[in-house]
C-alpha cells in the first residue's frame, strides 16, 4: 500500500502484494470487473480498507471509461442512482458497494463514503481540502490528462467550498518514462492544453518516431496551470510496467491482469 505524507486522511494505493488472488491476478487484485474470485477480490478489498483505516461502510468504485466525468456525491446525493454490487457473504458483508458507471473521477464533502478507482499503468490522483473537508479521487491515464480531468475535479472540489490554497495532492505509482513509450496521436492529444515548448518538457522524442512519456509531469505541469504549486503534489516516483514484484501493469502483460485501486475516505 502506497499512502502520502501530506494527505492527512485515510487513503492508499494497493500494490499487488498482500492479497489473496491467484494466477494472473496474484495477490492483490480489487477490481471485481474481470474474471478473478469475486470472494477473493472482496477479500483483498477488505484488507486495502481496514490497512488505510477506513471506517466508511459505503463505498463508490468508478468504472472507467478514460473519460472527464467527475461525480459529486454531496449531502444531496442519491446514492439509489448509483448501480449497487451483491456482496452478501463476503468480506465485504457488512459494507454497501456501488458503481458509478461511466465515470472516472469522483469529488465528495461526505465522511460516510470510501471513493474508489482502478489503476494498472494509468495515474491515479487523489486530493485533500482538510481544513475545508473535500477529497477527490481520480483516474488520469492519458486521455484523462489531455482532457483535463483533473481540473473538472477540482474545479468540482472548489465548488464544494475546497481552496486551490488548501488543497494537498498525490499522484501514485503508474507507467514512468523509463518505460512509457507513445506514438504521436498521443503526443498531439496535449496539444490542447500544453503549448509545443511544454510538452517538450515531459515527452521525449525517440529515433523511431515515437516519444518517452512522463504522464506524472504532464499531470503535475497541468495542475500547475490551475495555480498549485508544485509542493502541493507529491509524486510517487514508481514505474508500473518495470516494477513487475510490485505492481500489476496493462502495458507488460496485458489480460487477464490484476488492478490495484486508490481508495482514500474523509476523516470521520
Ligand atoms: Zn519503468
Amino acid at each position: 500500500m502506497n499512502t502520502f505524507i501530506s494527505l492527512l486522511t485515510p487513503h492508499g494505493i494497493t500494490n499487488r502484494l498482500g492479497g489473496v488472488s491467484g494466477g494472473p491476478y496474484a495477490t492483490m487484485n480489487t477490481s471485481f470487473y474481470g474474471t478473478d474470485r469475486i470472494e477473493d477480490v472482496f477479500e483483498n478489498i477488505k484488507r486495502a480498507l481496514v490497512a488505510i483505516n477506513a471506517d466508511a461502510k459505503i463505498i463508490i468504485a468508478t468504472q472507467q471509461v478514460h473519460s472527464k466525468k467527475v461525480l459529486v456525491v454531496d449531502a444531496s446525493f442519491d446514492l439509489t442512482v448509483l448501480k449497487p454490487i451483491d456482496v452478501a457473504g463476503t468480506a465485504l458483508d457488512d459494507y454497501q458497494l456501488y458503481v458509478a458507471e461511466q465515470t472516472d473521477g469522483i469529488v465528495t464533502d461526505r465522511k460516510d463514503v470510501v471513493l474508489m478507482t482502478f489503476y494498472a499503468d494509468c495515474v491515479p490522483l487523489l486530493g485533500i481540502d482538510a481544513e475545508k473537508g473535500v477529497i477527490m479521487n481520480v483516474h488520469s491515464g492519458w486521455r484523462g490528462t489531455a482532457a483535463a480531468i483533473s481540473h473538472v475535479a477540482v474545479d468540482e472540489m472548489l465548488t464544494l467550498g475546497a481552496t486551490i490554497h488548501g488543497i494537498k495532492l498525490g499522484i501514485g505509482q503508474c507507467a514512468g518514462v523509463c518505460c512509457y513509450e507513445v506514438d504521436q496521436p498521443v503526443i498531439d492529444a496535449f496539444e490542447g492544453l500544453f503549448k509545443t515548448d511544454e510538452i517538450s518538457t515531459f515527452a521525449f522524442a525517440k529515433d523511431n518516431g515515437r516519444y518517452m512519456l512522463d504522464l506524472k509531469e504532464a499531470n503535475v505541469q497541468s495542475l500547475m496551470k490551475m495555480g498549485f504549486s508544485r509542493s502541493q503534489i507529491e509524486v510517487n516516483p514508481d514505474c508500473t510496467i518495470c516494477d513487475e514484484v510490485h505492481y500489476h501493469s496493462h502495458r507488460r502483460t496485458g489480460y487477464p491482469r490484476g488492478s490495484m485501486s486508490a481508495f482514500i475516505q474523509l476523516k470521520g
